[in-house]
C-alpha cells in the first residue's frame, strides 16, 4: 500500500502596473482624464477634465483625443509593465 502527502500552499499576490500617458502631438492635451483645475480652466484641454472621484479619473483618453478630435499615436501610451509586487 502506497500513500501520499500532498502539501499545498496558497499564495496571495499584489502588483502595481505602470504606465506612461504622453500628452496629445497636436494640441497637448494630457493623456489622461484629470481632475486638475489648470486642465478645467483651458478651454483647449477640458475635455479631458473630470471631477475628482470620477471612474475616469486617471484613465486613458484612448485612441482619440477628447480635446483635438485627432488621432493619438499608440506610441503615446508606454507601458512600463509591473514596477512593484508583493506576495505573501
Ligand atoms: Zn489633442
Amino acid at each position: 500500500m502506497e500513500t501520499a502527502t500532498v502539501s499545498t500552499r496558497s499564495w496571495r499576490r499584489q502588483g502595481v502596473v505602470a504606465a506612461v500617458h504622453r500628452s496629445c502631438r497636436h494640441c497637448q492635451a494630457p493623456g489622461t482624464f484629470t481632475p486638475a483645475e489648470h486642465i478645467r480652466t483651458n478651454p483647449a484641454w477640458s475635455a479631458c477634465y473630470v471631477e475628482q472621484g470620477d471612474p475616469r479619473e486617471g484613465q486613458s483618453v484612448g485612441d482619440t483625443c477628447p480635446a483635438c478630435g485627432r488621432s493619438r499615436n499608440p506610441s503615446l501610451i508606454e507601458r512600463l509593465g509591473e514596477i512593484w509586487h508583493r506576495q505573501w
